[in-house]
């Protein structure tokens, strides 16, 4: 007999006796449903046939597009338990059984926490590695800013290390047709969505408190369980599918290529980024935005498989014309960065001028804390109540205090669904001390912020060309078809 028959017999037989700590998760094998109390065991789609209570451990859909378990490779801890009900409000927090779908806002926290590696994100490489392969496709590739200050530890080298040059060469070296930055994108975000906050603001004020949208984690939570408030989310897409769409469209045009032959790939510290590329509802005429996503993880797994090695690799620069970024566009990477670089240019747009130093250097909505509050003095506006929140369960309770009174006393929140905002994603390297891994990400974007040369989204200049050559303004018909989008009502799938 094999050792892996073994150690799933041993398995079984700890989780039927109970012993060692497992009786929790063992009335599926007493000869109860699975799950005892509410999981059907057929609402369990894993790869294995492993009979055991879904109490212990998160449900996973076979066609969930973020994230996988290996069965056999689970040791039963629940620490995938943990991270969903606790961390990120999930698990725990919608009637049993299940009605129509397993809920999942593909977070990737669970994949964080798990100790033996049986949850994993649903791999894209090999996809990846086929695209660069097919000499009929033009492959494009997009790096997220919290990538940016993580890739490095995959390659040995000190946590906070920023690689975004490296990663640029490393990724020409791996055979990418053009190499573009999603800081850019993040730019781009910032013009369309303090623009949108403005008029909100200003002329539109049943749509206040105004709900970022850049997380499609935090966007499927929405969803799930405060559709009421879909109506607040700001429109716009996430920088990922605005660099997407901008792909297929301008640049496709630019370079005379058919948008059906480019393929989209983003580096993303995330795994809800592979469930957002599928979301009809960003698709232009028909045609998705990206192909695939890999996260960082698995961005170090194609280096290697092709031996390229970060550290020997020649840096390199993002290309033009969707490679320039400020300081404002790289700070999105942490819990705070979206509403800071947000701040700077809804300054801007009020009043023609640059905030002054302290809303360039805003302590207020930086840090871990969970729920950060701060009031932007923004003249010809006034103050502006804001609130910054990372982690779900978090988002949770700030929802309900907003639900049990009827009212916000913010204007503006921001929801990141990980810890500590993207550095923290469910894609990102892991680490025995991910506490400090998270500071030392966090400390090197803002200082990739204060060294920038531009520091607020309007002042890139390639951002100033596109909408010159391409968008027209923010919010203009041809920006709102690419780059805005609309949201699902999800409630019905898991609440009668
Ligand atoms: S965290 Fe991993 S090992 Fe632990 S119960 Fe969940 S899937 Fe299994
Ligand atoms: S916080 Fe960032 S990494 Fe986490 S789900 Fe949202 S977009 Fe993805």
């Amino acid at each position: 007999m094999s050792n892996k028959m073994s150690r799933r017999k041993f398995l079984k037989v700890v989780a039927g006796s109970g012993v060692l700590g497992f009786g929790v998760m063992a009335s599926g094998c007493k000869g109860k449903p699975s799950g005892g109390d509410g999981w059907v065991s057929s609402q369990y789609e894993g790869k294995g046939n492993f009979p055991v209570n879904l109490k212990g451990r998160v449900a996973i859909s076979a066609t969930n597009p973020s994230i996988e378990r290996d069965d056999e490779k689970c040791i039963l801890c629940g620490q995938c338990v943990d991270a969903c009900k606790n961390v990120m409000g999930v698990y725990g927090n919608y009637p049993l059984p299940l009605k129509q779908e397993i809920a999942c806002v593909g977070c990737g926290q669970c994949v964080m926490q798990c100790p033996s590696g049986a949850i994993t994100e649903k791999s894209h490489v090999r996809k990846v590695l086929d695209a660069l392969d097919d000499d009929t496709k033009h492959v494009v590739v997009q790096t997220a800013p919290a990538t940016k200050v993580s890739l490095g530890e995959e390659f040995g080298m000190p946590q906070g290390t920023s690689v975004g040059k490296k990663m640029a060469g490393a990724l020409k070296a791996a055979g990418f047709d053009s190499v573009f930055d999603t800081c850019f994108a993040a730019d781009l975000t910032i013009m369309e969505e303090a623009s949108e906050f403005v008029h909100r603001l200003t002329k539109k004020k049943d749509e206040i408190p105004h709900l970022t949208s850049c997380c499609p984690g935090w966007v499927k939570y929405c969803e799930y369980f405060y559709p009421e408030l879909m109506h607040n989310l700001s429109t716009c897409k996430s920088p990922q599918n605005m660099l997407g769409a901008t792909i297929k469209s301008f640049y496709a045009d630019k370079m005379g290529i058919n948008p059906s032959n480019i393929v989209n790939v983003s580096i993303m510290p995330c795994t809800a980024k592979k469930f957002e590329v599928g979301r009809e509802e960003l698709e232009v005429d028909g045609q998705q935005d990206m192909d695939y996503v890999l996260t960082t993880r698995e961005l170090a797994v194609l280096l290697k498989h092709k031996g390229i090695d970060l550290n020997t690799v020649a840096e390199a620069e993002y290309d033009s014309v969707l490679g320039e970024s400020t300081g404002a566009g790289r700070i999105f990477g942490a819990t705070g960065g979206v509403t800071e670089a947000a701040v700077r240019t809804a300054y801007y747009l009020a009043t023609g001028s640059n905030p002054p130093a302290d809303l360039l250097d805003w302590k207020p909505v930086r840090g871990m804390q969970s729920v950060k509050e701060a009031v932007a003095s923004i003249p010809g506006v006034g103050a502006v109540n804001i609130a910054v929140c990372h982690g779900l369960e978090n988002a949770r309770q700030l929802l309900d205090g907003i639900k049990a009174t009827g009212s916000s006393k913010w204007q503006f929140i921001e929801f990141m669904a990980c810890p500590g905002g993207c550095i923290g994603g469910g894609g990102q390297p892991k680490s025995m001390d991910a506490v400090e891994a998270k500071k030392k990400r966090i400390e090197a974007i803002y200082k990739e912020d204060t060294g920038a040369t531009k520091r607020c989204s309007h002042d890139n200049a390639e951002i100033q060309s596109i909408y010159k050559d391409f968008f027209g303004k923010p919010l203009s018909e041809k920006a709102e078809k690419y780059l805005h989008t609309t949201f699902v009502n999800r409630h019905d799938r898991l609440f009668d």
